[in-house]
């Protein structure tokens, strides 16, 4: 069987296919009639669908448009353009952040004694004086005293 534009021998299975026409450029366009619908993997994203004609798919795929793995798209192709899939996003090196809470540097127990002098009315000085005294084991320090009246107060559980 051959060709009915150009009367090139027709590949048998083509021709199996219906096809009385060939798979040249100059045919495909005389002869392709009608959208078709082509998956193009995309990375990084989900199939993108195209409604187009062979011909556009394959000038589009040339262009560039579907980034270089499209674009030994063939002009008889047919289905979906599946390549790799996209690859897997990077495990995170670090652990998910912990809640506000426990990001804190400094222990429950020195924020109560802290929040407490202060709820009592001393200064960041005073609260030092006192935690020195009745919390020495605390090792509350001016700088955590700072630090915990500059964080709003730890919601209880
Ligand atoms: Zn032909």
């Amino acid at each position: 069987m051959r060709c009915t534009e150009c009367g090139e021998q027709l590949l048998a299975e083509r021709a199996a296919l219906g096809y009385d026409y060939c798979t040249s450029p100059v045919c495909q366009k005389k002869r392709y009639r009608g959208p078709k619908v082509t998956a193009i993997g995309v990375n990084k994203s989900a199939d993108v669908f195209l409604v187009a004609d062979d011909a556009e798919i394959v000038r589009r795929g040339e262009a560039g448009e579907f980034g270089k793995k499209n674009t030994s798209l063939g002009i008889d192709y047919r289905g979906a353009v599946a390549t790799a899939p996209p690859p897997a996003a990077p495990r995170p090196i670090h652990p998910p952040a912990l809640p506000t809470a426990r990001r804190r540097p400094w222990s429950r127990q020195q924020e109560k004694v802290v929040r407490l002098y202060h709820d009592m009315g001393c200064n960041p000085k005073q609260i030092l004086e006192r935690a020195a005294v009745n919390n020495p084991r605390l090792g509350i320090t001016a700088a955590l005293i700072k630090d915990i009246l500059a964080t709003p107060e730890r919601r209880s559980r």
